[in-house]
């Protein structure tokens, strides 16, 4: 079988896995693999069906799935797509490499560096395309890895504890976070976050500058 058949075959395979750990129904995204650049991830939202390039030499499952989670759920909000994209990362390879962490799981992390972690209020309403620690050119720094972290925690929290989380999340076009978390959840931010941060079990990442 020609080897871009062959690959294209396996990232299709992987979509139903995704949607199933999201807890959503599956839809369509398309492939598309480039030969010619290296490390190059991005989903693209122009068409009705997101299309999702990929370099033919930069196809590891946790970039994939990170991939493949942005072609199925958006959102406006940089902690709400990032963070569900690191945590499904995270969960198809068993670590956290491509977050750029030797650790196993998200918890052990926020553990190890509860001392350094940015406040929420920081990087919680962050837009894609606006600056900030969750935007790719902070990617590298501690700073920027540790918001990408956190985001992908409370992503994590919010699929397992409401079921309906990523489904509503489809419906919330370019509302405010905190209408995002109240029709998500039915519950406010800080509420969420506070359930959150007895989840992790820590007392992390002080919520008194988050508004609801
Ligand atoms: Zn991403």
């Amino acid at each position: 079988m020609d080897e871009e058949v062959e690959k294209l075959q396996w990232l299709n395979s992987i979509v139903p896995v995704v949607a199933h750990q999201l807890r959503l129904p599956q839809s369509e995204v398309k492939f598309i693999l480039h030969a010619e650049k290296s490390c190059l991830a991005y989903t693209d939202y122009r068409n009705s069906i997101p299309e999702i390039n990929l370099s033919l030499d930069y196809l590891e499952v946790d970039i994939v799935s990170h991939e493949i989670c942005h072609g199925l759920v958006y959102s406006p909000y940089l902690f709400i797509s990032e963070g569900l994209a690191g945590f499904i990362g995270c969960l198809n390879s068993n670590n956290c490499a491509h977050l750029l962490f030797n650790s196993k799981n998200l918890s052990d992390i926020i553990f190890e560096f509860q001392g350094e972690l940015p406040c929420l209020s920081s990087f919680i309403y962050q837009r894609v395309n606006h600056q900030g620690l969750l935007s790719p050119s902070r990617f590298t720094d501690i700073e920027g890895r540790l918001a990408h972290v956190i985001a992908s925690s409370v992503m994590e929290f919010c699929v397992q504890k409401y079921e309906n989380f990523s489904i509503s999340l489809l419906k919330q076009g370019n509302a405010k976070l905190g209408d995002v978390f109240i029709h998500t959840t039915g519950r406010p931010l800080l509420g969420v976050l506070a359930e959150w941060r007895e989840y992790i079990g820590l007392e992390i990442c002080p919520l008194s500058d988050v508004a609801n």
